[in-house]
């Protein structure tokens, strides 16, 4: 069996831990490798090698930081495909959706091209006579960020270009479910030239992150995940002195006016519901159809269904592939049951597509009639089942959104550019879509839920991740005339 093993100071490292997690290929349903899952000791090492290499890397200059990420910009650029391979294979999401996670990765890797902007500071001349104040920002020191399953490239890359950039060193503890891409980006991390140590991977599960979480040599921890594991990371973390951000589960709704032009909103609520088999924290799991709507929205999602070809992720035609477990299919397929117990009607039942073989495929699913107080409603299902909720008006889709206990993403489908704006006012959501499925932000605004889809005060990559990745400090100076000076009549070579 293959083992996968940490990436330790610039090369990877075999777990003597003596434990290890399966790693599946869900297409086919078998047992594809096995990943190394760290001991205490081993989190250990990697954290003592990022302190040593914070020494040097730290004090390396913006240009020489952002000539870094230039080189690994046009790597993982060449190694698109490659990385794609790996993401369809372990996780199962369709080559032509992996391609695009790799692209919303690439994003904030050339974000953080232009670290020497980014990092600025503010200067205020003469504050005082003679005295000038100025903030300047530095790294926090060895920071560590802890990804999911669903995006097993882009996620990483939402933090460790940021942090790594801002100087600071980083251990990345992805999930043990599809960990093989943050290995290759590992080997791409020292082509591009950056210094052994600075970005480490170790894999593991809850051992590890305790370890993480416990640590007195780690200053800030970000997390993507399930929201019952980021309120731990945060209460844990923040308890043991450092920074967290983290960012928890979902229940996206769209809503869905009379007004919009409901082939347009049955494409993106197709897209947006069953795109990644529904895995994706920004998926909409609940279309709001207001009045009118809803019988031709229903009538025209439904007929969508069955041209939707599901199958193995490499394959080209495969739009949707399967779920992430078995475990996690059966769970989802569940749902189908509990909502027509609870009197929703379930228009297309997805356990009725299957694919051959023994993959953990489950086809696309369509609940209509659902209340507020069903499971499926109440819980993030994190699969290919879409929910329609009926209203009669506006306010009451906006009570839906409001009352939901997360606030990640949502959507307002329309023609009224008043009722938009006045949706993007009123919704307590850090995240929203006007004739927009999925509006995760790009690279230069930050990602970032409101209520129990966040916990912490900032949010992820962009200005945020800047800020999240660093402190300032304000020098108060006074300087007497300079006594010496060179002449030297060429452009400065040196960075
Ligand atoms: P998860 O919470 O199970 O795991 C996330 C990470 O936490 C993994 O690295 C895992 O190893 C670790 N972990 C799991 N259980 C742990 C425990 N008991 N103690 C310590 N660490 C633990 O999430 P997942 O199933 O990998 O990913 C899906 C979830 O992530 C969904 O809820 C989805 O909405 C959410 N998500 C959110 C965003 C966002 O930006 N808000 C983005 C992607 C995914």
């Amino acid at each position: 069996m293959r083992r996968i093993n940490h990436w330790i100071g610039g090369q990877t490292v075999e777990g003597t831990s003596g434990r290890t997690g399966p790693v599946w290929n869900p297409a086919t349903g078998e047992q594809q490798a096995e990943v190394d899952f760290a001991s205490v000791e081993e989190v250990d090492r990697a954290v003592a090698t990022a302190k040593e290499a914070l020494i040097g890397w730290r004090a390396v200059s913006l240009s020489r930081r952002s000539e870094v990420m230039f080189h690994l910009r046009e790597l993982v650029d060449a190694n698109r495909k490659e990385i794609a391979s790996l993401l369809t294979s372990e996780h199962g999401k369709v080559l032509g959706d992996a391609l695009g996670e790799v692209a919303r990765g690439l994003e904030n890797i050339e974000f953080a091209c232009g670290i020497p902007n980014l990092m600025k500071g503010g200067y205020s001349e003469q504050a005082s006579t003679g005295v000038d104040v100025y903030s300047i920002r530095q790294p926090l020191g060895v920071v560590a960020g802890i990804t999911p399953f669903n995006f097993p490239a882009m996620v990483p890359m939402w933090m460790f270009a940021n942090a790594i950039a801002c100087g600071n060193t980083f251990i990345l503890k992805p999930s043990e479910k599809d960990p093989s891409a943050s290995l290759f980006i590992g080997e791409l991390v020292k082509q591009a030239g950056l210094p052994d140590g600075v970005f480490n991977v170790v894999h593991g599960d809850k051992v590890a992150v305790d370890r993480i979480l416990e640590h007195p040599d780690i200053a800030a921890v970000s997390f993507v995940g399930s929201t019952p594991i980021a309120r731990y990371i945060y209460e844990t973390g923040t308890r043991n002195g450092k920074r967290v951000q983290a960012l928890g589960g979902a229940k996206n709704h769209m809503v869905v006016l009379p007004d919009a032009d409901i082939d347009m909103a049955a494409d993106a609520a197709v897209s947006a519901g069953y795109g990644s088999a529904g895995e994706r924290c920004m998926a909409i799991s609940v279309v709001v159809a207001v009045g009118d709507a809803a019988d031709p929205l229903v009538d025209a999602i439904k007929a969508r269904l069955p041209k939707l070809k599901v199958g193995p992720g490499n394959e080209p035609d495969s739009e949707m592939g399967p779920l992430i477990t078995r475990e996690h299919r059966d769970k989802v397929a569940g749902y189908l049951d509990t909502a027509a117990e609870q009197g929703a009607t379930v228009v297309v039942d997805g356990r009725g597509q299957t694919v051959p073989g023994d993959g953990f495929f489950l086809g696309v699913s369509l609940i209509d009639d659902v209340g507020e107080a069903m499971d499926c409603y109440r819980d993030e299902i994190f699969g290919p089942v879409l929910s329609v909720m009926r209203v009669d008006t506006y306010e009451e889709a906006l009570r839906l959104v409001n009352d939901n206990p997360y606030g990640n993403g949502t959507a307002i489908f329309t023609r009224d550019g008043g009722a938009a704006h006045q949706f993007q006012f009123d919704c307590n959501v850090g995240m929203v879509g006007i004739n927009v499925p999925i509006p995760v932000p790009v690279s230069y605004y930050s990602f970032g839920g409101w209520k129990a889809s966040l916990f912490g005060d900032l949010h992820m990559y962009g200005p945020d991740g800047i800020q999240f990745y660093t402190r300032t400090k304000v020098v108060t100076s006074r300087w007497p005339d300079p006594a010496t000076s060179t002449v030297d009549l060429g452009f400065p070579q040196v960075r």
